[in-house]
């Protein structure tokens, strides 16, 4: 084992600085900034290079991270990179919005242990964004092309990464999209705050250069048939992400200015990105000025109530039907939401939206948590009513 790691015992977690938190609300720029190269080594060092490496066990993508943890505490970042990117086709995606802290880091042993866990996300960035500081990061090369071309269906993370996959293995790639820009909830989802647009241009870029085709503005089913396509190509991969919102089925859901979350959250990401919105412009879906409410405690909640709250929102509160310890979304996203001045309000389930044309009040139910259900969540069952 190499002297360089174990080090959790005597060094403690250390996490990149965020950008402090009056100055973030400014501006929709990320608010972690990198760590230092010195940092990167010292957090890497403290893995404990586990036999059954359980950050591995919960990555989705079966990461290999305890040996990426020991190259980079070795100072031997390319190929430290190299091994991440062998798993992971955009590892400075993950590193910036995996919820590593129910994933990797959450489980981690040396979590469990009471010492902290490596701060892992942080580190896959760090490593990554070197790469591409040194030109590590490449455009596919093909040596090996076929004939056959494959029709990709949506340019968000699954179409780009099967895309590149396919690319690899000289396949003629064409991913279309509906879109004017691609990467899916990548570009117009997920808020600047958690990950800047040009992260993503940048990775979309080295694709096209590696061969890629992109065909934008192209909805299958509009512009053109599923059948028309898989005429025009070998083979057909339909990725195009799940779209659909949950309907609230409460007296007055029928109000004016109750809006689904990837409305708002969209038309705020394109005004980033310098695009004309007419809902936003004319005050729609712009939340300055106004009392917000935001239904439900997932990520994509905290992404609208921290998008709400850089839109000069008067006030902003985050309603959920069980507590903190019970919400889906990320803990870390929770406690950002809420140094920037979120409240939240748990225990809480809506029942009526009151108002004539607008919604200008709402009625809670107060809740209380029963036994956990199969799943391992607790249930919830309610209390009394009152306003929210
Ligand atoms: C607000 C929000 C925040 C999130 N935050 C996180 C996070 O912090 N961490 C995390 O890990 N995950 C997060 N997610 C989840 C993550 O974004 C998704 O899991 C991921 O984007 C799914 O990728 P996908 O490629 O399947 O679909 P998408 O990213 O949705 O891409 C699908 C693409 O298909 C296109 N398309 C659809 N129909 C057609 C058609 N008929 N013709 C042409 N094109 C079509 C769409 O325009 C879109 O570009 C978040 C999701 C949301 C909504
Ligand atoms: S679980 Fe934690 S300590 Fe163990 S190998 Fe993974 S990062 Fe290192």
């Amino acid at each position: 084992m190499s002297e360089k790691m174990l080090k959790f015992v005597n060094i403690g977690q250390q996490n990149p600085p965020k950008r402090d938190k009056i100055q973030r609300k400014e501006d929709f720029d990320e608010i972690y900034k990198e760590f230092l190269l010195d940092k990167a080594k010292e957090q890497s060092s403290r893995c404990s290079q586990c036999g059954v490496p359980f950050c591995q066990v919960h990555c989705p993508l079966s990461n290999n991270i305890p040996d990426w943890l020991k190259l980079t505490a070795e100072g031997r970042y390319e190929e430290a990179y190299q091994l991440s990117q062998s798993t992971n086709n955009m590892p400075e995606v993950c590193g910036r919005i995996c919820p590593q802290d129910r994933l990797c880091e959450g489980n981690c042993v040396i979590e469990q242990s009471g010492h902290g866990t490596v701060t892992i996300g942080s580190i896959e960035k760090y490593i990554t964004e070197k790469a591409w500081e040194n030109g590590w990061v490449k455009p596919i090369q093909n040596k090996n092309e076929k004939k056959q071309s494959i029709g990709i269906i949506g340019s968000g993370p699954a179409g780009l990464a099967c895309g590149e996959e396919l690319r690899k293995k000289g396949y003629q790639v064409f991913i279309y999209d509906r879109y004017d820009r691609a990467g899916g909830l990548l570009i117009y989802g997920i808020p600047n705050f958690k990950l800047e647009k040009h992260v993503v241009e940048r990775r979309i870029k080295l694709l096209q250069e590696g061969g890629i085709n992109f065909v934008l503005n192209f909805e299958i089913g509009k512009d053109s048939t599923l059948s028309d396509l898989r005429d025009k190509h070998d083979a057909i991969l339909i990725a195009t992400g799940v779209y659909k919102a949950r309907e609230v089925n409460l007296p007055g859901s029928d109000l004016s200015n109750i809006y689904p979350a990837m409305e708002f959250l969209t038309a705020s990401n394109k005004k980033g990105l310098g695009d004309t919105v007419e809902l936003f412009d004319n005050g729609t879906l712009n939340a300055e000025g106004k009392d917000v409410v935001v239904i439900g405690g997932g990520d994509t909640a905290m992404d609208c109530v921290r998008t709400s709250i850089r839109q000069n929102a008067k006030s902003v509160k985050c309603l959920y039907r069980r507590d903190r310890e019970n919400m889906p979304g990320s803990a870390r996203e929770v406690g950002n939401a809420e140094e920037e001045g979120v409240e939240f309000m748990w225990l809480s389930n809506p029942k009526e939206f009151k108002g004539i044309n607008k919604i200008n009040s709402l009625i809670v139910d107060k809740m209380k948590l029963g036994e956990p259900d199969e799943s391992g969540r607790v249930w919830y069952c309610c209390i009394k009513s009152c306003l929210a």
